[in-house]
């Protein structure tokens, strides 16, 4: 490119700063690079794929006018990710911009297991929180987890892992565990997760496939090669649940690379996925090959027996906050043998056991569990979505704080991600127009109408959009 090319660029930049103002402009476009300019048509890169279909969505005609008024000559702009590979006109950032603060990565571990949501910076799909690994569940820790044959060796290696000090040998790498809907991998992964980051010595971070691909990788985009391995350095043990919704070429080759790196570099790598590498058709041979080279290790369907120990184990531990909840032996005996499918459904049957004890005040029997569980074996209804973790995911996905969408500012990089939440408050749950508006720091609910109407309006023709709106919709209902 031509020094006369790298001139209007800058000054492309300065008339869309003048025109969209520094707020927005920092937000979106502050790193935008040319890459090309030849022949009509301008090809500009930003770091990650959220920020491209972002601006792609929201500011594409602008960003063409913009060049147009500049060389009128010009008639597509096109939108690309870049990799580290091809940044060849990306300018070194300082250090502390490009890696993940040391201390830092493990924000995702709080005691609360929510990811650090704060963001660096307003639509910077900062380090942090990409770094900052996937909620995690309380609850699902070693001491939860019973064990019984089906998961003997599963639970085994997940605690070894788990003891596993910083310079010990890796014995199997990665420790692959497969197995049906509800029958422990989460829970075995968090466990490993909140059991090692105990320790303090090691860090483990806990991803979802669906985060690695939207958030750890392009993150990894963002950073030098070099920045990489010092980002991989700082973790002790990767764990990777859903492997199976890993997805796409490009994401493929990024995980290949960081699962070699990290084994290469002797740190351990966990896997769950609903089936055994072999059948991950999607994948790569290499990668397929290298997954299978550590310990693969099925969990069975849950015998009536185990069904029967977790189920206790779960009623011992709602009688903590339920002194008075109590389910005879006879009544446990029978969900065990009736509710077969997975422990999901295992919870949910106590759970109705005990919103019955509770709201009715009657002890638990036979009859009372008959009548529930087979409520229980109709069509599953779709999950109940709160617009707290509405407000929560959408304000993490666009990287804004939840109190930014509660708040009267009306800067754009706020006020699409609140018109974005206001929409998924109204289409997945059953909250009237007035209710969402007074859960969104006391709106009127045309302002909330009015939301509704314009996002509807572009997922009609917004590609991008929509796709952002399935995968918040799908991270909802999980
Ligand atoms: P998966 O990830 O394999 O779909 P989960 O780990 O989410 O399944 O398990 C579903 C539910 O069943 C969770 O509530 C989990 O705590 C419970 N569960 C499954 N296996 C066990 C076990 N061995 N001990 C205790 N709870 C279990
Ligand atoms: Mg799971």
């Amino acid at each position: 490119m031509s020094n006369e090319d790298d001139e209007s660029w800058l000054r492309v930049k300065a008339r869309l700063r003048s025109e969209v103002g520094d707020d927005v402009f920092s937000s979106w476009f502050a790193r935008m690079d040319l890459e090309q300019n030849s022949e009509g048509a301008v090809r500009l890169s930003v770091p990650t794929r959220f920020l491209k279909s972002w601006i792609q969505s929201h500011y594409a005609e602008r960003v063409l006018a913009c060049w147009q008024a500049e060389q009128n000559e010009i008639t597509r702009i096109e939108l690309i990710v870049r990799t580290a590979v091809l940044k060849t006109t990306v300018q070194p950032k300082p250090k502390a911009e490009m890696l993940p603060n040391a201390g830092e990565g493990t924000r995702g571990f709080s005691s609360n297991g929510i990811a650090a949501g704060r963001p660096m910076s307003a639509g910077d799909p900062g380090v942090h929180e990409a770094l900052g690994g996937s909620p995690l569940d309380a609850r699902l820790t070693f001491d939860s987890f019973v064990v019984g044959r089906s998961n003997t060796l599963a639970q085994a290696a997940a605690r070894q892992v788990a003891a596993a000090r910083r310079g010990d040998a890796v014995m199997f790498n990665p420790l692959y565990i497969h197995a049906g809907v509800g029958l422990g991998k989460t829970h075995l992964l968090q466990a490993i997760t909140w059991a090692g980051n105990a320790g303090g010595e090691r860090k483990v971070l806990y991803l979802t496939a669906e985060k690695f691909m939207y958030g750890f990788v392009s993150a990894l985009r963002t950073q030098t090669a070099l920045a990489f391995k010092e980002a991989l350095r700082g973790i002790g043990v990767l764990v990777i649940d859903d492997l199976q919704f890993l997805q796409g070429k490009s994401t493929q080759a990024e995980f290949c690379h960081t699962l070699n790196a990290l084994i290469d570099a002797g740190r351990q790598v966990v896997i769950a996925s609903d089936r055994p590498p072999s059948e991950l058709e999607s994948l790569d041979d290499r990668v397929r090959s290298r997954l299978a080279g550590g310990l693969v290790v099925e969990m069975g369907t849950l015998g009536e027996e185990l069904r029967f120990e977790i189920l206790k184990a779960r009623v011992v531990s709602a009688r903590s906050h339920h002194p008075s909840f109590d389910v005879p032996a006879p009544v446990l005996s029978y969900i065990a043998k009736t509710v077969t499918h997975n422990g999901r459904d295992l919870e949910g049957a106590l759970n109705r056991l005990l919103a019955h004890n509770k709201l009715t005040g009657q002890s638990v029997t036979l009859e009372m569990a008959e009548r529930e569980v087979r409520d229980l074996i109709r069509p599953q209804e779709p999950k109940r979505v709160k617009i707290e973790d509405i407000q929560r995911i959408v304000a993490r996905q666009y990287n804004v704080s939840r109190s930014d969408l509660l708040s009267s500012r009306r800067t754009a990089n706020v006020v699409r991600p609140r018109q974005v939440a206001m929409y998924l408050a109204k289409t997945l749950t059953l909250r009237s127009l007035p209710e969402i508006g007074r859960r969104f720091g006391g709106r009127d609910h045309t302002t909330v109408l009015h939301a509704v109407r314009k996002i509807e309006g572009l997922v009609g023709n917004d590609m991008a959009l929509a796709e952002e709106i399935e995968i918040l919709k799908r991270q909802l209902q999980e």
